[in-house]
């Protein structure tokens, strides 16, 4: 069968990543069993960096998590991929894209240019990392200024 079959779509959920989404979805041909949309939640470190300081709440990460779950349910559901397999990691951002693209068999990942690192740059700083190490073809969606937040 011609085109993608396993896209790996990379959102996090800063303005313009819907119109990543639909780059995404009209790449899978509509169809939502050839995607599956992932978003990293970056470590919360909960010890104290110094002595005396209270540590902070143990369920911060747990929040983060719960919230993020939210969001992107919310997400897939306002471009009408409702249907997509999600999930939603602690870790690294880039190499967490990665791990899961080579767990996935992915053949495409689909991510914005720019992201919350905006456009100083020709690539945001994940979407640049991820296209040097990523173990397939990524397809870098060009974020418009306007949709940045960063810029
Ligand atoms: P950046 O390079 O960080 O400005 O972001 C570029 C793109 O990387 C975004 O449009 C997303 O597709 C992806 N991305 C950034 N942060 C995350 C994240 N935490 N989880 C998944 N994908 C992300």
């Amino acid at each position: 069968m011609a085109g993608y079959q396993n896209i790996l779509l990379a959102v996090d959920f800063t303005p313009g990543i819907e119109a990543v989404c639909r780059r995404a979805k009209e790449q899978a041909g509509g169809a939502a069993s050839r995607l599956r949309a992932i978003h990293v939640v970056e470590p919360v470190v909960t010890a104290p960096p110094y002595e005396g300081l209270p540590s902070l709440p143990v369920d911060l990460e747990q929040q983060m998590l719960d919230s993020a779950r939210k969001s992107l349910a919310e997400l897939l559901e306002r471009v009408g991929l409702e249907g997509c397999s999600r999930s939603v990691e602690v870790g690294s951002v880039k190499w967490t894209i990665i791990e899961s693209a080579r767990e996935w068999g992915t053949d495409l990942i689909v991510m914005g240019s720019h992201g919350r690192h905006g456009l100083q740059r020709l690539l945001g700083s994940t979407a640049n990392a991820v296209l040097h190490a990523a173990p397939c073809d990524v397809l870098a969606v060009r974020v418009e200024p306007a949709a940045s937040s960063g810029s």
